[in-house]
């Protein structure tokens, strides 16, 4: 079966088929590192990991970037607020950001790009674009990207031309705003006291860039004109992507990206999460109520990326304690690694390449580890196979790993504490003990040891 994704351009399911048979090229959206992601942005980071790894397991080469937005409204605002330079500011951001997909799994891309590192591209874009007339500057020296000029503005979103004709009127400088909102969106933003030492001198004038032209000019440098696959949450459909295509193919005249892939949104309460909701949780409070990061990885993957998902600690502590069955199960597999179980790895590779097919493939996963004329060997090698793609961690087990029945009275003891109720959660500490283990409260939350 060939690879087929849901391709949000062509609003269907399409077989996937790469521009370059050898080597594929990705470019996902990445963190605008300004604070802690929250972990619905890690389903974006997850989904796009997800996606390289099915690449790779069908026989692709993938070439991966990702970008960090180091420069934009929100990175100035807070550096200033933190009283720290642009540089320093993000700089703290993007390390908390690799040290938290290390602990999801998630595989770094080839490249990460800095927006700070690519000023010239920008400027050169919007260069071709002020020359072939798609792009205008205003009174203030600002570059806006002129939307009724390109012909196919809408194209990703849906935003219908009469709509986008009775809206668009006006310019916008923010860098988000909403498609109701459709305006001329700033390519150059023209220094401001606002922003204080945050500039670049260029040929446009003395300013930063916008945060749309941020990505054409990373992924055009790195990966070329034309590109296979372009990912982000459903969020970055409209303006981010949309504008990205008017640039791109503005200034190069060439169709940018073949397939624009997006994952749905984390809820919380049917709200989505985000941090002007502030509904939202970062991995540091996953970690400080003892769940395994990579739990979360494993509850993302029980649902299709494009299925909005609710949710709840009680859902994490959950699919925590069918993953560590998992665990067990994978454990007692006390032998040498055999050979990968043909049948099943086709059933797998079937769901996995049929649109990233996640929950089907977990029930193959489940298959395996419970089929008793599976020899442990062969169940070992194909729960290995699997996991390139689940990336959930089976190849470093090790053998102490604690038993669910200890995590379900850590998460008890847990709630025990947040309702202040001492008694119980020392009873509960004294249940843990009397299963061989040790509970240590730290600042990082509860610690578990074997006694
Ligand atoms: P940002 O740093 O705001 O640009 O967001 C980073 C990524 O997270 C983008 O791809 C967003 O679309 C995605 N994202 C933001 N909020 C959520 C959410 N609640 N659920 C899933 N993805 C999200
Ligand atoms: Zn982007």
């Amino acid at each position: 079966m060939a690879l087929k994704f849901y391709n949000t351009l062509g609003k269907k399911i399409e077989d996937f088929v790469p521009i370059n048979k050898d080597e594929v090229s990705f470019y996902s959206c990445g963190p605008t590192v300004y604070n802690y992601p929250h972990i619905g942005n890690y389903r974006a980071y997850i989904f796009a990991d997800t996606l390289k790894r099915v690449l790779s397991y069908s026989g692709y080469k993938v070439k991966h970037i990702m970008n960090l937005t180091d420069i934009d409204d929100k990175t100035i605002r807070d550096s200033q607020i933190a009283g720290k330079s642009l540089k320093e500011f993000t700089e703290f951001y993007a390390e908390e950001f690799f040290k938290d997909i290390k602990s999801l799994n998630i595989l770094p891309p080839i490249k990460f790009t800095k927006a700070t590192d690519y000023i010239n591209e920008m400027v050169s874009i919007t260069e071709k674009l002020l020359e072939k007339g798609l792009a205008y500057k205003s009174e203030d020296g600002s570059v806006y990207f002129n939307i009724k000029k390109f012909k196919d503005y809408g194209k990703l979103s849906g935003l219908v031309l009469a709509e986008q004709k009775e809206n668009a009127s006006g310019r916008i400088k923010s860098d988000e705003y909403e498609k109701e909102n459709a305006q001329d969106f700033a390519l150059w933003k023209a220094w401001d006291s606002q922003d204080g030492e945050v500039f670049w001198e260029t040929s446009l004038g003395k300013g930063r860039p916008g945060w749309h032209i941020e990505c054409s000019a990373m992924s055009i440098a790195n990966l070329g004109e034309q590109l296979d696959l372009h990912t982000g949450g459903v969020d970055n459909i409209f303006p981010h992507h949309e504008n990205e295509i008017a640039q791109s193919e503005g200034a190069t005249s060439k169709h940018f990206v073949n397939y624009w892939m997006h994952n749905e949104w984390v809820l919380v309460d049917t709200k989505k999460m985000a941090k002007s909701e502030k509904n939202f949780y970062t991995l540091r409070d996953v970690i400080e109520k003892g769940i395994d990061p990579i739990a979360y990885r494993f509850w993302l993957l029980m649902a299709s990326y494009r299925t909005k998902v609710n949710f709840t600690w009680e859902a994490l502590e959950g699919a925590e304690i069918a993953l560590k069955r998992l665990y067990n199960l994978y454990l007692e597999l006390d032998t040498e690694v055999g050979q990968v179980n043909q049948e099943y790895q086709q059933k797998f590779k079937n769901f996995v390449e049929n649109d990233l097919d996640t929950p089907r493939a977990l029930v193959v996963l489940w298959d395996v580890l419970k089929d008793k004329n599976l020899s442990p060997a062969n169940k070992k090698a194909t729960v290995l196979d699997f996991d390139k793609v689940l990336g959930l961690g089976f190849e470093n087990l090790k053998e102490d790993i604690i038993p669910e029945e200890v995590m379900k009275l850590v998460h008890e003891r847990e709630q025990a504490r947040k309702n202040k109720d001492y008694t119980k959660s020392d009873e509960l500490r004294g249940e843990i003990n009397s299963l061989g283990y040790e509970v240590k409260d730290s600042t990082l939350g509860q610690q578990v040891y074997k006694i």
